[in-house]
């Protein structure tokens, strides 16, 4: 993969260490198994891929070389260019503005663009709406584009179901910025419904398995389906896209559920299922499947507490988070800033969406043993400030410089290896 100009701010010359290392070893990414980093007391096991993404690399080496290139322009972002909140204050406080919150709403209005003014699209995309209102205020929205290649793959395979004559759900958050910016794309090309979860996608099923009244369609799903959609006529052929960021097995049992539903409404055989249901492959990108990977072996180590290090509103995160939960107690933060003392953590529980106070959340027992993951928006400083915060609360049996070493050294040892 491509190596990204990314502030220096955002490294970790720990997680680096720890990142190269890795990489040596296991070259074609086969190995999960978490890095142990063995401070005597305390026992951090951090997953095997975390952290930021090509996307996310992609776009903050755009965004902050805008700045760089263009002092004294008026420089705006659609709406947050990664669900960071670190990275978004960094960008504004360069005099970066954002035109929208991340739900859509107006911030500053687009009447106020003037031709010649940068606009920085962020990684998740825009709607074809917003490009229009762009173009109409005499902004380019080609060379400040970040749209992620992986959302654009999204919309390529919308546009392919499409040309087959489906109707394209996307599995996604409805609110979502990728979301809507796919909503948008496939409803060009065909009908298009948005799915929240398994329990909408039941509900929409019993709309083609003619249960409900075709007329509460409109009502239950208001603000999900695209212009002109006919529920009677729509839901007889179709394909399954999703949000890159969603939890593998609930887009896999989505389809599967979907598909079932089309076989019991048509009575098919195995081979003419396609007549009805698109035969694709689900559309997460690889950093969702990487992360979420890596967590499933994370979780499999007995631990004491997991922490996942990511913006509240994060996507992909806060499904990170959903996966530890069911384990072991699991702490959601955005920094070290969140690690109040060894007694005392704040942290967001994404079920309620609020951020509360836990008091005694390491164990007096030692070792303890902690889990270390983090979202694809999160910057490896941060992972490094919460390793130098946990471990400063014990009596360690060496340094996290010791640990940069160790593996730096092991790396060199290797590199020296595959070099004879
Ligand atoms: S999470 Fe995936 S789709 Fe989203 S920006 Fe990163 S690589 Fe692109």
């Amino acid at each position: 993969m491509k190596n990204f100009n990314v502030p220096v701010i955002y490294r970790s010359p720990l997680i680096t260490a720890i990142k190269n290392r890795r990489k040596l070893d296991d070259k074609l990414k086969k190995d999960y198994t978490p890095s142990l980093l063995d401070f005597g007391e305390v026992q951090i096991f951090l997953a095997r891929h975390f952290g930021f993404c090509y996307g996310v690399e992609n776009a903050i080496e755009i965004s902050f070389r805008t700045i760089e290139e263009n002092p004294g322009k008026k420089i705006y972002l659609l709406s947050e260019m990664i669900h960071n909140p670190q990275v978004n204050m960094d960008l504004k406080s360069r005099g970066v503005e954002f035109l929208m919150d991340t739900k859509g709403a107006t911030i500053i209005p687009f009447e106020k663009l003037k031709a010649g003014d940068i606009v920085i699209v962020p990684a998740f995309g825009t709607t074809l709406q917003i490009e229009q209102k762009l173009l109409a205020a005499g902004v380019e929205i080609e060379q400040y584009n970040t749209t992620c290649p992986f959302v654009e793959k999204v919309w390529n395979r919308a546009k392919a179901i499409a040309e087959k004559d489906y109707t394209v759900i996307v599995h996604g958050k409805p609110q979502h910025e990728e979301t809507r910016a796919t909503f948008s794309h496939s409803s060009v090309h065909s009908p298009t419904v948005v799915v929240k979860d398994m329990e909408e996608a039941i509900h929409l099923a019993s709309y083609i398995l003619n249960k409900r009244d075709p007329e509460s369609f409109y009502s239950e799903f208001a603000g999900q389906y695209s212009e002109g959609f006919k529920i009677e006529k729509h839901l007889e052929r179709i394909g399954v896209v999703n949000q890159t960021t969603m939890l593998a097995s609930d887009t896999q049992a989505i389809a599967d559920y979907l598909k079932g539903v089309m076989i019991e409404k048509y009575q098919l055989s195995e081979s003419q299922t396609t007549d009805r249901f698109a035969d694709t492959r689900d559309t997460l990108c690889y950093a969702t499947n990487d992360n979420q990977g890596a967590v499933y072996a994370l979780i499999d180590t007995p631990a004491d507490l997991a922490i996942v290090l990511g913006g509240y509103n994060s996507s992909n995160t806060s499904h990170l988070v959903e996966l530890c939960e069911v384990k072991l107690p699991t702490y959601f933060i955005s920094s070290q800033d969140k690690i109040i003392s060894s007694k005392e953590i704040s942290h967001c529980k994404i079920h309620r969406k609020e951020e509360v106070t836990t008091l005694s959340y390491l164990p007096e027992r030692k070792p303890v043993k902690i889990l270390i993951t983090s979202g694809a928006s999160c910057p490896d400083s941060l992972v490094e400030g919460v390793i130098r915060k946990i471990t400063g609360f014990f009596n360690c049996k060496k340094t996290v410089e010791d640990v940069i070493k160790e593996f730096e050294d092991a790396t060199i040892v290797n590199q020296a290896i595959f070099q004879h």
